[in-house]
Order: C-alpha cells, then structure tokens, then sequence
C-alpha cells in the first residue's frame, strides 16, 4: 500500500513531490488547479520535466489528481455542465502529462428537489465517456461520496451503474473514501466488517475496478451521510477501523491518500502519516 497526503502543488508540482517526501509519503494527490476557480492551470514542459525529476529521486512512487469540488457532470445548467467537462479534461491532460496514476472525481449531483437520480446518472456518464474520448493515457476514477444531498455515487450500484452507463471503458476505475463509505452506511469499523463491504463491492462493482483509497476518519456516525472528516483514530471509524482499512489485503499496492485534517490542524504533517504507518503495523499484527 502507497500510503501518503494531500498536498500543495504551490510553486508546481515537483513542490508536492517535495512536500510529500518531507512527511514520509510513498503517494501524494493535488489540485491540479485552484480548486475554488475554473481557470485552468497549465503545466510547462519546464514544470514536468522539474516533476519527473523530483519523482525519480524521491521515494513517492505514486500521483493521483483530485479534480476540483466545483464539477458537476450531472448539472442540468448548460455553461456549468460546459465548465465541468472543460475541467475534467484539462485534469486528465495534466494527469497524462505527468504520469499520473488517476484523476479522482466526484461525479456530481442530482437536482436538489426531486430531481431524477437516474437522469442525473446519466447526464454524468454522458458527460464522463466524453471526458475520457478528449484525453488519453490516464485514469478517472470515481469517488463514492458520503450521500449528503443529491451527490452521485453513494452506493456500489451507483457507482457500477455510472461506469456501466460511461461505456466500461478500461480507464474507469473508482477510488473508495472510508470516510464517505462509513456516512453513506457502509460498517467499515472493523476488519470482518470491511471484508463484508468489500465482497459487495466486488460483486457489484468489481475489485478490479479498485484504483486508489482515501483513508479519512468521520466525524459523522454510521448512514448519516454526512462528509466531515476527522483526523485518524478520532472519529467514529477508530483507531482499530482505521487500522484494519490501512491493512486490507485486497488494498495491497494502491495508494492511499489521508486528505486531513491532521492531528495538529488542516494541514496533513508527516506524524499523521506515520500514525498512518502505525496503524497499518497494528491492522496487520491483529490478522495475524
Ligand atoms: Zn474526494
Ligand atoms: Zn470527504
């Protein structure tokens, strides 16, 4: 397991591979742009280049992009749904460009007051199949979400329907939140209850369809479909849920992204990845 942070691409994004070999990381995941703007940020050939070069003399093995919270491909406003494809392309490119292992997605969200959830399904899948025709070379993964308002994605079968209605195209994968899992009312408090939620999974979805974690810990109880993330072993999922999800033998070599808040603020810091470390150590002794 790559387990690493989200972190800033501030100054590019060698700085992130900088940032995460300063807190022990073996993955890291950015913006690949102002996550609160729609302005593109395009790299120069000077920026990827410094990249590959920080990456190769690094101990980070692995970059996920997140794309930015302001998509939504399943928007029934015209200029929102041209901007949130807009946006979702330049992420792959940038994703491409820098031998990125992914860009992570939330896929978007159904009508406030009764929309269709299976309109809003598809609208996305339609807008994602484009997404992937006008790039190349790198991954989408969708993200469940915790289920707070209409967000798409809050169940195996949405997701499966998602990547079913996109096409099955082999770059589609999906990132699981434990966080968002545990909100939406998936019991990933223990290692036997992970192994549960686990098989589900894999007979809706397909494991093989598995390309990156979050481990977050949850403020937020079980199915209250919330997304508030607490620092590891803080929350509702614990010390020993956060143990087991770091240790899952069928999370073997994906990378693993704590996003925060840290234990000492927003800001992941190299204890919290060690905590991490800590965990999985403890997660692994007790399968023993
Ligand atoms: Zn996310
Ligand atoms: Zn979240």
């Amino acid at each position: 397991m790559l387990i690493g942070a989200h972190v800033s691409p501030a100054g590019g994004p060698a700085k992130a591979v900088e940032r995460g070999a300063e807190r022990a990381c073996r993955a890291v995941q950015i913006f690949n742009q102002n996550p609160r703007a729609w302005k593109p940020r395009e790299y120069s050939e000077q920026e990827v280049a410094d990249f590959r070069t920080a990456l190769a003399a690094s101990e980070v093995d692995a970059l996920v992009i997140h794309a930015v919270y302001l998509i939504n491909l399943a928007s029934e406003d015209a200029e929102i749904l041209e901007k949130s494809r807009t946006s979702l392309i330049a992420s792959l490119r940038a994703g491409a460009r820098l031998g990125s292992s992914g860009v992570i997605l939330h896929a978007g969200s159904a009508l406030k007051n009764g929309g269709s959830v299976d309109a809003a399904l598809e609208r996305a899948a339609a807008a994602i199949a484009e997404a992937l025709a006008e790039s190349d070379g790198c991954g989408l993964q969708l993200e469940n979400t915790a289920g707070a308002g209409g967000t798409l994605g809050r169940s195996f079968e949405e997701l499966a329907r998602m990547l079913e209605l996109a096409g099955g195209d082999r770059r589609l994968g999906v990132c699981l939140d434990s966080a968002h899992l545990l909100a939406s009312g998936y019991d990933v408090r223990s290692a036997e209850s992970l192994a549960t939620v686990l098989d589900e999974f894999d007979a809706i979805v397909g494991i093989d369809r598995l390309k990156s974690l979050h481990v977050n810990d949850s403020q937020a109880p079980l199915g209250a479909n919330r997304d508030r993330h607490a620092p590891l072993g803080e929350g509702e999922i614990g010390r020993a849920g956060c143990a087991a999800f770091l240790s899952e033998p069928r999370f073997d070599g994906l990378p693993c992204i704590f996003e925060g808040p840290g234990m000492a603020g927003s800001q992941v810091q190299k204890a919290d990845i060690e905590l991490a470390l800590e965990l999985r150590a403890e997660g692994l002794a007790a399968r023993d």
